[in-house]
């Protein structure tokens, strides 16, 4: 596979996973008020198939012919994958590893799972019923990652933004030995949630979605847009990295300084610039690795074997600024994200 394209396509992938979502994200009241009537809902469930008392094992199914059809037309040959039995395991494992609002909204929102060998990115979350405000989600992921552990598909994530030729330094990411699926199905469980709940604003008509940014205690003071960091963000390093629109693969030599200019703002990771719904996914995930799990997450920068530089993002003030956020995917009712929560 072409490198162009293969970067042409992760960043149309991610676009295209928040497209997919419609920024339909309106704030946890308003999409209470909205949704659906139980009789309502009990159709959409029936029109798409979805049983909420099924297992998450039972939804693999084979990809949506408009997942695929958006990898095929940009130039990709996809296969679905069927699953062994140990890959079965794997998945089933990840779904029970889920924290238990996960675990509830997936119940009633997931409507499939499904694996391709040869995609180019790891996993597309996209809505199933758009013009519904009781929304159903596929989730679809590179089957290639059940072979991996965290660390290592993290890793290799990482070490795509940057080019190495001529430079004794190298970058890693320790996370960790769990299933890169159980941080993968995670992530993508965080946009189901983050969808189902409208935990993060979208447009509104007559409304500027910087008044709902300001409104939000998640993404206030970090995006003004969706994809628009708030001012203090704008223009730095993070801005050029490849997570980014008009972005690009750096020079490992730059790596030190995008590493110390995220440790400057609340971003988990670098993933995690890409777009407020990236934010929320990476700082959730990582926040459920290190703070629930105990388990670490360093990117480290070596020259040759010596570390030269580590990023651990929970350890500054301003990485650890929104934890209290995170409450709520713990709470034992569903509430949306409040100031003091
Ligand atoms: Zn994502």
């Amino acid at each position: 596979m072409q490198r162009q394209n293969f970067l042409r396509l992760i960043i149309s992938s991610t676009l295209l996973s928040i497209s997919l979502m419609s920024f339909c994200f309106n704030s946890m009241a308003q999409t209470t008020s909205k949704i659906d009537s139980s009789r309502q809902v009990t159709q959409i469930l029936h029109t798409y198939g979805l049983n909420p008392a099924s297992p998450f094992i039972s939804r693999i199914r084979e990809t949506p012919a408009s997942v695929v059809k958006m990898f095929t037309d940009a130039g990709m040959s996809p296969r679905n994958h069927e699953l062994t039995a140990e890959e079965r395991l794997t998945v089933e494992k990840a779904f029970a590893a889920l924290p238990p609002l996960h675990q509830r909204i997936l119940k009633e929102h997931l409507r499939s799972i499904n694996f391709l060998d040869n995609m180019p990115n790891t996993a597309l979350t996209s809505t199933v019923n758009g013009k519904d405000s009781y929304r159903l989600y596929d989730i679809t992921v590179r089957a290639e990652i059940l072979h991996q552990n965290v660390s290592d598909w993290l890793t290799e994530k990482e070490r795509n933004c940057y080019k190495t030729q001529g430079s004794s330094l190298s970058i890693s990411v320790e996370a960790g030995t769990l299933d890169a699926i159980v941080y993968v199905l995670m992530h993508e469980g965080t946009h189901v949630v983050d969808g189902a709940l409208g935990l993060l604003p979208v447009n509104e008509p007559g409304r500027k979605l910087s008044e709902s940014s300001t409104a939000n205690p998640f993404i206030s003071g970090v995006w003004s847009e969706p994809t628009l960091f708030a001012p203090p963000y704008r223009n730095t390093m993070l801005d050029s990295t490849r997570f980014r629109q008009g972005g690009k693969v750096l020079s490992i030599n730059q790596a030190e300084a995008v590493y110390e200019s995220l440790g400057k703002t609340p971003f988990a990771s670098l993933y995690g610039t890409s777009s407020q719904h990236e934010d929320l996914a990476e700082y959730l995930t990582i926040y459920h690795f290190t703070q629930k799990l105990k388990l670490p997450f360093r990117v480290i920068i070596h020259n040759k074997e010596k570390e030269v530089f580590v990023y651990e993002p929970f350890k500054s003030k301003q990485g650890r600024s929104r934890i209290k956020c995170m409450k709520l995917f713990y709470a034992h009712s569903e509430h949306g994200f409040s100031a003091d929560s």
